[in-house]
């Protein structure tokens, strides 16, 4: 299989790591000290056409493909988790149940602002008692006339709650009742929709600028249309969407890892102890090469994933092993680096303790390190 970017995709990749350089990396440390959600980047970013990267151009995006976001948030996440994640969030989950389960009305009407950029994406299936159990979500939806009416909770939903979301597609079924043959519906609900209250922002051990909250729905009414894909299709269609997901999270682990690994290479050369560079003593050599080894593989499995779907060729397993290794790599990377850093990796003045805070998130986010395990395990006829 061919990992090489095209010349178009390896402008893109350049193209952001310049944005990320410029525009980000100045105030990263700041934005997540503040829990500061920086709305403007997110203008800059639908100037440049990266909001709609997996959306064809007839609804508004580049259609430039798996592999071109891969390239694209790796470099974004060398500099920024959080913005690299709240990006892959709306590419991914957040716009694809549109594009993959919508009429060409619905369509129109709700993929085309997220493919431009005017709105974010976010995608709420996780409840109080439903993350990895996924199927005993208890929100539900009932049709009155006309309208669907929804009652229910959704937690840890990310980018429902920014000035450019335009509200979220909810899992809800028909009765709240157990893991038993429900008819599950994804459920388009609009921001100020009466009934819909959206939380106060979590306080998140990282990805401090993802803006991250709880959803209420109190006998919320949406109009029939709303109902995305057939009635009874909302759970496969959530979990399609996922195989996409994990290869976006995957990345942002390879982009951590790559991070980490650059920081303490650069720390290393110019840290001196016992007369010498770290890097001249053999420990530290020794944690540089496995990080380094762990970064390709990374970025070998995570490019792999990509390069399948953009051929059309199956790849839920190959994305669940990239997400499940890059995520577990990510967090290791980052110990290592701290590491490496000494006291001053224990520091908020230097980046690598944010990349730190920002590394164990990758392996519970959509879809546990167990979750993806058993996902592969499935995938072997287990
Ligand atoms: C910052 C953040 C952002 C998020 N954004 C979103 C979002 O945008 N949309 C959304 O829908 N959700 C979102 N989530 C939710 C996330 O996907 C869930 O937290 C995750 O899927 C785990 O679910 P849970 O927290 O309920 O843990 P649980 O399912 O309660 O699991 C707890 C632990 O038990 C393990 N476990 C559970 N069942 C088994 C089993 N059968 N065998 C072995 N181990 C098991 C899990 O792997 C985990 O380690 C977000 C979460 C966070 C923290």
């Amino acid at each position: 299989m061919d990992f090489e970017l095209t010349a178009e995709q390896q402008m893109l990749k350049d193209l952001c790591r310049d944005f990320a350089r410029k525009e980000i990396a100045p105030y990263a440390d700041e934005w997540f000290d503040a829990e500061y959600f920086p709305t403007e980047i997110f203008h800059q970013l639908a100037d440049l056409q990266l909001m709609g990267l997996l959306i064809p151009e007839e609804y508004g995006g580049t259609g430039a493909g798996t592999m071109a976001m891969v390239a694209a948030l790796e470099e974004l996440g060398k500099v920024d988790q959080s913005i690299a994640t709240t990006l892959q969030a709306h590419l991914t989950i957040g716009s694809l149940p549109f594009l993959h389960f919508g009429t060409e009305e619905q369509k129109h009407k709700w993929l085309t602002p997220l493919a431009r950029g005017e709105r974010l994406g976010a995608f709420g299936l996780t409840e109080p008692q439903a993350g990895s159990d996924a199927a005993n979500i208890q929100t539900t939806s009932r049709l009155e006339g006309d309208s669907w009416v929804v009652n229910g909770t959704k937690c840890f939903i990310s980018n429902a709650g920014t000035p450019l979301s335009y509200g979220l597609v909810a899992l809800t079924a028909d009765s709240a009742g157990g893991n038993g043959k429900r008819a599950y519906r994804a459920i388009i609900i609009p921001k100020d929709t009466p009934g819909y209250t959206v939380g106060q922002p979590y306080k998140k051990i990282g990805w401090h600028t993802v803006d991250t909250r709880e959803q209420v729905f109190e006998n919320v009414r949406v109009p029939r249309e709303n109902l995305l894909g057939e009635d009874g299709s909302g759970f496969r269609a959530f979990l399609k969407t996922l195989e996409c997901g994990r290869i976006s999270v995957a990345t942002l682990g390879l982009s951590l890892a790559e991070a980490c690994l650059n920081m303490s290479l650069r720390y290393a050369q110019e840290r001196k102890t016992f007369g010498k560079p770290l890097a001249s003593h053999q420990a530290i050599q020794f944690k540089l090469a496995d990080m380094a080894t762990q970064v390709d593989m990374a970025r070998l499995m995570v490019y792999r994933a990509a390069g399948l779907r953009d051929q059309g060729r199956p790849y839920a397993k190959e994305a669940a092993m990239a997400k499940l290794a890059s995520s577990e790599i990510a967090v290791k990377a980052a110990e290592e680096a701290v590491q490496i850093h000494g006291g001053y990796g224990y520091t908020r003045d230097f980046p690598v303790s944010r990349f730190y805070l920002d590394s164990k998130i990758l392996t519970i986010g959509e879809g546990t390190s167990e979750v993806q395990r058993m996902v592969i395990a499935r995938q072997l006829g287990c």
